[in-house]
């Protein structure tokens, strides 16, 4: 739950999760559904569905015993990597193995002064092997749990406290620093500086230093190290979505959901209908692309006026700079879906918050929650505006909002 999740966020989930799966067993026997529903809100919900899977290999597969080893724990896993196999491995069975994770990064980059990309294989390698080499035999669990809190709490990305530091003796970086400090006040007072060390340059040619055009900058000082990797840009995604709604039980608004495929990207949550988008499409063009998905997913004609535009709104995945151009629908009743299609269901606002829907959903709900409440206010102004103009006798219907059958009768009227 943590991986890319911070601590404040997690907890409640956490204690949510544990007190309802408090076993494999029990995580076993959930379905996927209910782990969506319980992590929803929490992103990268591939997360929870692997650890669901490999809750069942255990009990299915290896009779109830977890994996003691972390290679053993990465090969039969799904969705444990090398990180969390040592993490496991060693604060839960004693095994000497190391682990490397964000902190574990930063740490080991200053002791050793290792400003290569540090996405590089040459750089993940070395990180792995001085890990496993100083991973402390008796109390591995302890040492890399004290490893990574030395990250989070005193080798921190942006503040070192060096002057607090308990490695700092063993530490190029910090001693790196130190030099230049001493060379600094050597040429304030007239003497000769010091003559630096071959480390202090990087030659371009090594795969663990500095490149050369990107030597060292004093004023950066520890933070240099390590050296950030060239962010991909994400990829630029747009989609229609069409929240579908209706009166249902006393007038309350109802949504149609859709669940998504079993894999792939927020793999088994609940969406309203949604499209991909070809770049580069003009409203109405959008618009008739919506339509036209509708319209075969429904099979029933859509025509695109009846297609209210809500705004657009914008979510960022990890890599995925997604746009969601949303559009309501008021339907008068059911709608009968093609059999073939994903599984649909009309939830009040209430289930639909309950339903194991993305953060970007719940987005989109907000956007036609406040679209239709400036609607109404503007309703009420209007009427007002009408009703002294008219007199009480004269008041005429606000805002009629066409509903999908209304259409349908005008298609099939002559
Ligand atoms: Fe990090 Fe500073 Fe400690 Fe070196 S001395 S490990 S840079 S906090």
């Amino acid at each position: 739950m943590l991986q890319q999740t911070q601590v404040a966020t997690v907890i409640d989930y956490y204690n949510r999760w544990m007190q309802k799966w408090p076993t494999l067993q029990a995580l076993a026997a959930a379905s996927l559904e209910e782990v969506n529903e319980l992590w929803a809100g929490l992103g990268y919900y591939s997360r929870g569905k692997r650890l669901q899977e490999a809750a069942r290999k255990v009990v299915s597969e290896l009779a109830g015993r977890m994996p003691r080893t972390a290679e053993d724990l990465q090969r039969l896993l799904p969705g444990v990597g090398r990180y969390t196999a040592g993490a496991i491995a060693s604060i839960s069975f004693g095994q000497a193995t190391g682990v490397v994770d964000g902190n574990v990064i930063r740490v080991l980059c200053r002791l050793r002064c290792i400003g290569a990309d540090t996405s590089s294989l040459a750089v993940i390698d070395c990180l792995w092997n001085m890990a496993n080499t100083l991973v402390d035999r008796s109390r591995p669990g302890d040492f890399n749990q004290a490893l990574m809190e030395l990250g989070a709490t005193v080798c921190t990305p942006k503040s070192p406290l060096c002057g607090e530091c308990p490695v700092k003796e063993h530490c190029h970086a910090w001693r790196r620093v130190e030099k230049e400090l001493a060379s600094a006040s050597q040429k304030l007072f007239g003497k000769t500086t010091l003559v630096p060390d071959v480390e202090d340059y990087g030659t371009g040619d090594c795969l663990l230093c500095l490149p050369a055009a990107e030597l060292w900058d004093s004023s950066l000082g520890v933070t240099n190290f390590p050296r950030k990797a060239a962010k991909k840009q994400p990829r630029v995604e747009r989609t229609a979505t069409c929240v579908l709604e209706r009166r249902g039980h006393l007038g309350v608004p109802e949504y149609l959901i859709v669940q998504r495929p079993s894999s792939g990207l927020l793999a088994g949550l609940w969406e309203f209908p949604s499209f991909p988008l070809a770049p580069g499409l003009q409203e109405e063009q959008q618009k008739e692309v919506l339509a036209d998905h509708l319209q075969a997913w429904t099979r029933q004609p859509v025509q695109t006026q009846s297609l209210c535009f809500v705004g657009e709104v914008v979510h960022i995945f990890s890599h995925i700079h997604q746009t969601y151009v949303v559009y309501s629908l008021c339907l008068d009743g059911d709608l009968v879906l093609d059999a073939a299609s994903s599984p649909s269901r009309w939830v009040t606002e209430e289930e639909f918050r309950a339903s194991a829907v993305s953060t970007a959903m719940k987005k989109v709900l907000k956007a036609r929650e406040a679209q239709r409440g400036a609607q109404s206010s503007r309703g009420k102004g209007s009427k007002r505006k009408r009703e002294s103009k008219l007199g009480a006798a004269g008041s005429t219907p606000t805002g009629i909002q066409l509903s999908l059958r209304a259409f349908l009768q005008a298609q099939t009227t002559p």
